[in-house]
């Protein structure tokens, strides 16, 4: 595979975790490697001065995702550079620009992929991580994929010189407008899909989310939650984690009140240390644990919080 296109919907002054992964893979994959994106920092191209990205595409004006401006500058990358592979991270806005060129080149999109290899197939999980399976387009080209964060390594190459900037005129932009930008306020924990410890919230935790916040700020890690604290607004649903939710691959998982569905444990279960704390020892969760605690949460945590705070 020599010529791979990287699409970003923004790039800003730090990557995030999925956009490191996706240059880690992208370089290891190709020998010209370009990145195109919607918009770039006021420093420019600086985030993306790493050794194997050869130069990076953005539109005249700043591209707002959705704005199908993003789909047309990567058609026009693609067509320019004779691109043998284009990957982006598995988010809706680059999922939509994606599936708008794939449709544009007459060629496929595979999403949530794992990886993808040098021979151009893509690897992705299926019915709720119990399959892995390797998927090849059988006709068309470019291979389009998407891929999940936390599942490929994020060491990035070597720093290098940042790439030149080229812009391109895009005919399509402006048909999204920004109206009005609302800052989420800050929890002060980590993003989940970034984090190395994540503290995950189950219905055993019936509503009181005080003893695993607690938790969670005593280890610095990010708190997510199943479909069940969710769906009961607990907590917002952009925490939930699993097939339906964000996969995480944390250094350590701590599993607390989840029983471990299929589609719970589809989203953790390559986190590199589990522990799980649950009452019912016969709890699904406990056949992936590194360490389980079969015990009422009200009286483990209290405990486990407090030798955390003696050390
Ligand atoms: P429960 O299954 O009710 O388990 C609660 C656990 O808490 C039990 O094991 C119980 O023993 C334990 N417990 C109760 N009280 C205590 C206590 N005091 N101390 C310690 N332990 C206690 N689920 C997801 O999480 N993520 C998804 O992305 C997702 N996607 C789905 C997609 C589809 C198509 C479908 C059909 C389902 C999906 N689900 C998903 C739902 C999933 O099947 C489970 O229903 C859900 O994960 C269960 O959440 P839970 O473990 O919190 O609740």
């Amino acid at each position: 595979m020599t010529s791979v296109l990287i699409v970003f919907d923004r790039v800003d002054e730090q990557l995030t975790g999925a956009q490191a992964e996706l240059l880690a893979h992208g370089t290891a994959l190709g020998s010209e490697v370009v990145i195109v994106t919607g918009q770039l920092p006021a420093n420019g191209a600086e985030p993306l001065a790493v050794s194997g990205i050869t130069g990076v595409l953005t539109g005249e004006t700043p591209i707002h995702a959705p704005d199908p401006a993003l789909a047309e500058l990567v058609q026009t990358a693609a067509g320019e550079l004779q691109a043998d592979l284009i990957l982006g991270p598995d988010t809706p806005d680059t999922v939509d620009a994606l599936a708008r060129a794939a449709a544009a080149l007459d060629t496929g999109l595979i999403t949530g992929a794992t990886g993808v290899t040098g021979s151009g197939a893509a690897t992705k999980t299926v019915l709720a991580g119990t399959w892995r399976t390797t998927a090849q387009l059988s006709e068309g080209s470019p291979l389009i994929a998407t891929l999940k964060s936390n599942t490929t390594s994020a060491d990035l190459p070597a720093v290098a010189q940042a790439p030149e900037v080229v812009e391109l005129p895009v005919s399509a932009s402006g048909l999204v407008e920004i109206l009005e930008t609302t800052e989420v306020p800050s929890t002060g924990r980590p993003a989940l899909t970034e984090a190395s410890t994540v503290v995950a919230a189950g219905r055993g935790v019936d509503g009181d989310l005080s003893l695993v916040e607690e938790l969670a700020d005593e280890l610095g890690a990010a708190l997510g939650a199943s479909r069940e604290v969710t769906d009961a607004g607990w907590m917002d649903h952009s925490a939930q984690i699993g097939q339906t939710g964000v996969t995480v691959s944390p250094q350590l998982y701590i599993s607390v009140g989840i029983s471990g569905a299929v589609q719970q444990k589809a989203g953790m279960q390559t986190s590199e240390r589990i522990v799980a704390i649950n009452k019912d020892e016969d709890a699904p969760v406990f056949e992936i644990t590194d360490f389980g605690v079969v015990g009422d949460l009200n009286h483990v945590l209290p405990q486990l919080i407090s030798e955390i705070r003696k050390r």
